[in-house]
């Protein structure tokens, strides 16, 4: 008799650990059928764990081996409903008895992760190909000069030509068309460095403009914390859907969000509120700071090269207007009523952009 309550006691020791374990763990018999499953089992395949009994372990486990003794797989398992999720399995041999046993871990969250982190990655490449761009800006910045000087002293010599031999019309023309292609040249590198910045390829998918919102935030609120500013993000538009490229418009709002969080540095009320909203087939971002707001005007800003900042490069706002508008929408920049600037951006909903 105490050698059976042992047993007894033993046996519901097992199942109770067996039971609480997240794990989804099955026994399986020589004939490869299921004998038993725990609590965590009927949850991962979605079903009673009761209705896993006397089911084949191959069914489940398709794409693994289930000889014991394997090292941990990963491969797709499947529910009786159908649907299939990435696992990693481990089976091992019970001494004595001819079970085999199944440990298996839901591998969906796992795989989540890899995917954010892998997409992390290509925005951290494309953060190195900004820091590079840095580096090439003073090479740039030599190479535009030479096309500058050289206009510059063609015009100074066509107009030397027309103060001291008004009739070398010809010479003049030729002088000015060289003057002409040198400025084109200009425009052409400045051109490349921009094509550079916003990314030759462009994927556009249908995005929700809140949800490109929230997870830039997490990009660009960083630097928010450093100076205290607040973030309040505000009214989810119904229909915020835009056809966008995720990467290049995130670029945008961490970008605006960054110079936000600049302007209000030492200011005494920090506050940064990001809103969407949609109407008239756009949808609409406004990112509103109580920052030290506009110093030169509104319309100067988003020109390349315009920085009030002493380590500013001015090229965020342009770039972030060449993306805008290579989307089919408009940026733009007004004081804030409360003190401050808005930033604001529109972008044409998914339906009108396909059309
Ligand atoms: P950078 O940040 O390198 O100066 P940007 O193109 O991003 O380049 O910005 C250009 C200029 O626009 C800034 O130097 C600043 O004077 C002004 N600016 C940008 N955002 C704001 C803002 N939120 N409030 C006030 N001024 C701003």
């Amino acid at each position: 008799m105490a050698a059976e309550d042992a047993a007894r006691l033993a046996e519901a020791r097992l199942e109770a650990i067996l039971e609480c374990v997240t794990d989804a763990i099955l026994s399986i018999d020589e004939k490869g059928v299921v004998v038993a499953a725990n609590a965590a089992a009927g949850t991962l395949f979605r079903c009673a764990s009761e209705a896993l009994l006397g089911v084949g372990a191959a069914l489940l486990l398709p794409e693994c081996r289930l000889a014991a003794g394997e090292r941990r797989q990963n491969g797709l398992a499947r529910r009786p409903d159908d649907s299939t999720f990435p696992a990693a399995l481990t089976v091992t041999e019970t001494r004595g008895a001819r079970l085999r046993i199944a440990v298996i871990r839901d591998l969906t969250e796992e795989r989540a992760a890899e995917a954010l982190l892998c997409e992390l990655r290509s925005e951290l490449a494309y953060a190195g190909r900004l820091a590079a761009m840095g580096e090439l800006a003073g090479a740039l910045a030599h190479e535009i000069n030479q096309p500058f000087s050289a206009i510059a002293t063609y015009v100074r010599t066509a107009r030397w030509l027309l103060q001291r031999k008004p009739k070398q019309s010809a010479e003049v023309e030729d002088i000015l068309a060289k003057a002409g292609a040198q400025a084109m040249r200009a425009g052409d590198i400045v051109r490349r460095l921009r094509e550079f910045v916003t990314r030759g390829e462009s994927v556009k998918t249908v995005q929700s403009l809140a949800t490109l919102v929230e997870e830039a935030q997490s990009l660009g609120v960083a630097g928010a914390r450093q100076v205290g500013a607040r973030v309040v993000v505000a009214a989810r538009g119904e229909n915020d859907h835009v056809l966008a490229d995720r990467v290049q418009i995130q670029q945008v709002i961490v970008n605006l969000m960054r110079n936000a969080v600049e302007a209000m540095d030492g200011a005494t009320r920090r506050e940064l509120s990001l809103s969407t909203s949609s109407a008239d087939g756009y949808a609409r971002l406004d990112v509103a700071d109580t920052g030290h707001g506009l110093k030169d005007g509104a319309g100067a800003l988003f020109e390349p090269f315009r920085s009030t900042k002493a380590t500013g490069m001015g090229i965020g706002l342009s770039i972030s207007r060449s993306i805008v508008e290579a989307h089919g929408g408009r940026i733009w920049a007004e004081p804030n009523p409360q003190g401050g600037a808005i930033f604001s951006f529109t972008l044409p909903l998914a339906e009108r952009a396909i059309l």
